[in-house]
């Protein structure tokens, strides 16, 4: 799909992290990776010039976008009619309740979320994403490749870190395939990739009090070359973390997720 025949005049805001994606081939690959079916409730972060938004539409006949640029809300609304029904929510993306939007929906329904995301905004949005993955079916995210390499990573990498373990205790995460700078306008700097989030059934998380995970995971990677009886020592002592089955002299970046869930566990509620 071109989008020079709708009537987007702006140019990219670079603050927005404005990079439109016009390669066929990679949009095509992420309606696909989608696959919507009927009745999904799809809600794409950031839908731009519509490079995504329209062929979603084409195949799914509605759609909710949340964008912050009011420069487009006006020329993604008009050029949207012959696709489909589109609701736009003119917001902060980070200041949406998705929970509230699942219940807007009707029903116990949950959301889909999809996006090539504001890069500056990644983190955050994820994070934002997790409060409310109950509400959430799943994720299918654009980010730069170095984000989704950290979201995967598995201990004893080197990009192994808070992010990876924060989301792979609440989701499977499944990064699905690159993306080169050339696909999009103007080019970013970074390669990008495509990754597939699905929320943890809520009894299957095993994370008892989010708050004492979050403090532990964030103290212990806080300071990576520490051994976590000191990067945690103002959460507990070297025996507690020993009688959770943890080694005291170990480095964050050799444990595993589960043994933080276990860590975290063992402590009182901060
Ligand atoms: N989906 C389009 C595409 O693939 O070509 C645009 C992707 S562009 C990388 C990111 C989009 O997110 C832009 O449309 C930008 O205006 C929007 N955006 C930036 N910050 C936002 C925020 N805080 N809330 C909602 N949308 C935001």
């Amino acid at each position: 799909m071109s989008t020079r025949s709708h009537p987007f005049t702006e140019p990219a805001k670079k603050h927005l992290g404005q990079h439109f994606l016009h390669e066929r081939r990679i949009i095509d690959k992420i309606v696909q990776a989608v696959d919507p079916k009927p009745g999904d409730r799809l809600v794409e972060i950031g839908p731009g010039q519509g490079a995504i938004t329209f062929p979603l539409l084409d195949r799914h006949g509605e759609l909710t976008v949340i964008e912050f640029d009011r420069d487009l809300i006006f020329p993604l609304t008009e050029a949207a009619r012959a696709h489909g029904t589109l609701e736009v929510i003119h917001r902060d993306v980070l200041t949406v309740d998705f929970t509230a939007l699942a219940h807007n929906f009707g029903g116990q329904g949950q959301i889909r979320l999809v996006g090539n995301l504001p890069y500056n905004l990644s983190s955050p949005i994820l994070f934002h994403a997790l409060d409310h993955a109950a509400a959430i079916r799943d994720m299918h995210f654009m980010l730069q490749k170095e984000v989704v390499d950290r979201m995967a990573a598995g201990p004893g990498s080197k990009v192994y870190g808070r992010l990876g373990v924060m989301l792979q205790a609440y989701c499977h995460v499944t990064p699905l395939f690159d993306v080169p700078p050339g696909a999009f306008r103007p080019p970013p700097k970074v390669d990008s990739a495509v990754v597939r989030l699905v929320p943890r059934a809520p009894e299957t998380i095993g994370v008892d009090d989010p708050a004492t995970f979050s403090a532990v995971v964030r103290d212990a990677f806080g300071q990576r070359r520490k051994t976590l009886r000191n990067a945690l020592s103002k959460l507990c002592d070297a025996a507690a973390i020993e009688a959770a089955g943890v080694r005291p002299d170990a480095r964050a970046e050799q444990i595993a997720v589960q043994d933080f869930v276990r860590l975290a566990n063992s402590l009182k509620p901060s």
